[in-house]
């Protein structure tokens, strides 16, 4: 796993923090901004890639706590943004999309997390693959670098692979197609559950097939990370294997608490 040093952070602990903004990603996926409930503001730093874990203590009878990426980037000065997509009778993803509404405050710790691009340890080309919520760090971590590539600290270029079910899912859909436009930027969006193939998108999961076209040149000079079901993560670690992709290079994110 990467281990990128992480920025000091100007808050520890517990925080307080309060949703100043809320936007609909889609008909189940929700994007929270939170600032600091005194200050305003984005009361820690973090790298692009981290998360926060929430805890609500009165939603259920006990105190629950959940793990929520980073969809927003360190270079979006004052909010952190949060993009939860709800899961069938999961407790939290829903009641934060049902209830959490603008000017409530929310407890949360953080940054935590290594799943971040570590420019010592990491080859120049980053090379992405998401599905469904999982595509949250890789959101995070396009934002980020998009305007920096090739500088120190950044990658030379990125390639994200990104699965939604279908039109209907498109988390964080303009920026994706936005950053698409970015000499060294390449997004390309399958859709496992809808053909729409003359409009530009690939379809069906992100297996062997379409592993070996998307990838295929980038072996020797890409770290890969990626995020999402474990079944497709673990057939991409399986594929980079075979071509030879060394262990170190290969980074995995999963979103099972
Ligand atoms: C590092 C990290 C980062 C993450 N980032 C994001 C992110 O950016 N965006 C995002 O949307 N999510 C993210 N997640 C996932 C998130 O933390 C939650 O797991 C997710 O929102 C589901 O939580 P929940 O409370 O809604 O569901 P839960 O209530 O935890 O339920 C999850 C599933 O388990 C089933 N289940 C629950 N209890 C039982 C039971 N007793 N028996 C059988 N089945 C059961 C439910 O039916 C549901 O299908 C992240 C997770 C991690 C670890």
């Amino acid at each position: 796993m990467t281990t990128a040093t992480p920025a000091p952070r100007r808050k520890k602990g517990w925080m307080s923090l309060k949703v100043t903004k809320i936007e609909d990603e889609t008909w189940d996926t929700k994007t929270f901004y939170l600032e600091d409930s005194v200050d305003n503001g984005c009361p820690f730093d973090y790298i692009a890639g981290q998360y926060l874990t929430l805890r609500f203590d009165k939603i259920a009878e006990k105190a629950v706590v959940r793990s929520y990426t980073m969809s927003s980037s360190p270079n979006q000065a004052g909010f952190s943004a949060l993009t939860i997509k709800r899961v069938e009778d999961g407790l939290v993803s829903n009641w934060m999309c049902d209830n959490l509404k603008l000017g409530d405050e929310v407890r949360a710790l953080g940054p935590i997390g290594k799943f971040c691009f570590d420019p010592h340890k990491m080859r120049p080309h980053l090379v992405m693959l998401g599905a469904g919520s999982g595509v949250t760090p890789f959101v995070s971590i396009v934002r980020e670098y998009a305007d920096k590539l090739g500088q120190e600290g950044a990658p030379k270029q990125m390639t994200l692979l990104v699965a939604y079910r279908s039109k209907l899912d498109l988390i964080s859909w303009p920026d994706l197609v936005a950053f698409n436009k970015v000499p060294g930027v390449r997004i390309i969006t399958t859709l496992t559950r809808e053909d729409a193939r003359s409009e530009g998108f690939l379809h069906g999961r992100p297996e062997i097939p379409m592993l070996k076209e998307v990838l295929a040149g980038t072996y020797a000079d890409s770290s890969y990370m990626t995020c999402g079901p474990e079944a497709m993560m673990e057939q991409f670690v399986d594929f980079l294997k075979s071509q030879e992709v060394p262990a170190e290079h290969i980074h995995l994110e999963s979103f099972g608490n």
